[in-house]
């Protein structure tokens, strides 16, 4: 039967374009995440967490039909019904669809979210861009106008994670799109000034120029780039909207957040207004931005909030793996440790060996046994490399006289303790 033959012989490997993070790395992605929880937490924003997937429907509403997420990205789970579900391929759509879901806006005027977690999009794996990659993610949502100091909180708040994560060489560009009104004359004005160069764009840009003609402005392509250059120096817009993104402006210098104002700047979603922004590392390669956002006020709407509120909202979120390696720690191995190693002398030691370890457990120390028993010597091997700071020993001599032997792993010191002082002394010694 070659075909069982082959399936026996094969082996897996974890999909395209994801990882595994490996116990080693853990300590350094949990330290991460300790503290962009506690940074978000500082400036009133709080931890949501969302299924992974959600209704194919929702992000084709919330992204666009005309996305690249969209059209090349969004990950489907297989199903019957003609509509189904999809792996997230990011964290806003949800948010908001919670957000509506909840009632929020009955409960509070702001409400401000925070999420850190997998991501899913099926583009071409390569450095700083995979299949699953990970954010963090923050969201303000309010049923109050919108106000520019928001927006400032927002871009203040990026800046402060990933300068306490440790990313060097932050690059901000920030740009303006106006207000939904705006917008349309925008859209307008620019498909007039496109026509007269539309065959100097590429093909990509002659469609999107049709369906939504900013992102024509985001196009990476060197023709394009100059079609743009050439017409685009700022993007006109009412006064009140030039007010706004003044004050976005002054507050910033204000704050010592410095930041280069890019007229090309569009982000790829449909419903960004006002304030949209980007951040880039060195040491990136072509793949430097570490975080993005942007206003959105008009996707409450789109999905389903009161048409009776005016509703603001703002979020922004970071590539974790590339926050990493912007850091030089994508290879960082942290050892994990562990505070008592048991080691039972003879076989007929091991149930109370056990009792032991669970003992220890219980009162918070961390403890592991080697399970398979074996010589002292290679029960201390192990005790090694669990990067024990003790190791608790019961030979013939501890178990007649209800001792143990505490072995200091650092010290090399050895001292014997009566079982029922065993937890006070480890808690002590651990403090020394
Ligand atoms: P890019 O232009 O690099 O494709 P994007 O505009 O698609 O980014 P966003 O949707 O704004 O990215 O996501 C925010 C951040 O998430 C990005 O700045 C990046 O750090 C990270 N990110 C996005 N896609 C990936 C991916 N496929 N692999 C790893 N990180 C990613
Ligand atoms: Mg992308």
């Amino acid at each position: 039967m070659p075909a069982l033959y082959n399936f026996m012989n094969k082996k897996f490997a974890a999909p395209r374009g994801t990882n595994d993070i490996l116990p080693d790395e853990t300590p350094l992605w949990e330290d991460l995440e300790s503290k962009a929880r506690k940074i978000c937490k500082s400036y009133g924003y709080h931890e949501i967490r969302t299924p992974i997937y959600e209704e194919t429907t929702l992000f084709k509403r919330s992204l666009g039909q005309t996305s690249d997420i969209v059209n090349k990205q969004l990950l489907e789970l297989a199903t019957d019904k003609e509509e189904g579900y999809a792996l997230r391929p990011e964290g806003t759509a949800a948010v908001v669809r919670s957000y509506i879901e909840n009632n929020f806006d009955a409960k509070e005027i702001l409400s401000k979210f925070f999420y850190i977690g997998p991501m899913f999009r099926g583009e071409r794996p390569q450095k700083g861009r995979l299949r699953q990659f990970h954010q963090i993610g923050v969201e303000a949502i309010g049923s109050n106008s919108a106000s520019p100091y928001l927006d400032v909180e927002m871009i203040a708040l990026a800046m402060h994670l990933l300068n306490e994560l440790g990313v060097k060489g932050l690059k901000l560009k920030i740009n303006s799109l106006g207000s939904k009104e705006d917008k349309e004359h925008i859209s307008i004005w620019l498909r007039s000034e496109f026509a007269k160069h539309k065959k100097n764009l590429c093909e990509d840009c002659q469609n999107r120029f049709e369906r939504n003609v900013f992102r024509v402005l985001d196009c990476k392509k060197e023709h394009c780039r100059k079609v743009v250059a050439s017409i685009v120096k700022h993007l006109p817009m009412s006064e009140s909207s030039c007010v706004y993104f003044k004050t976005v402006q002054g507050t910033l210098k204000a704050s010592g957040i410095d930041f280069e104002v890019s007229p090309h700047l569009v982000r790829g979603l449909d419903y960004y207004t006002h304030t949209v922004f980007e951040i880039t590392a060195e040491g990136l390669g072509s793949q430097d931005a570490v975080g993005a956002g942007g206003r959105y006020s008009g996707l409450v709407h789109e999905l389903g909030g009161n048409e009776e509120i005016d509703y603001g909202a703002i979020g922004f979120a970071l590539g974790i793996e590339r926050i990493l390696l912007a850091c030089g720690y994508d290879s960082t191995i942290i050892p994990n440790r562990i505070q008592a190693f048991v080691i039972a002398m003879k076989e007929e030691y091991q149930q109370d060996a056990f009792i032991l370890l669970q003992q220890l457990r219980r009162e918070d120390i961390s403890a592991d046994m080697g399970f398979s028993g074996g010589s002292i010597k290679s029960q201390m091997n192990k005790a090694n490399n669990a990067n024990a700071s003790f190791a608790l020993i019961l030979g013939e001599e501890e178990m007649r006289n209800g001792t143990v032997a505490l072995k200091d792993m650092t010290a090399s010191k050895q001292e014997v303790v009566l079982v029922k002082d065993i937890i006070n002394v480890i808690k002590s010694r651990l403090k020394e």
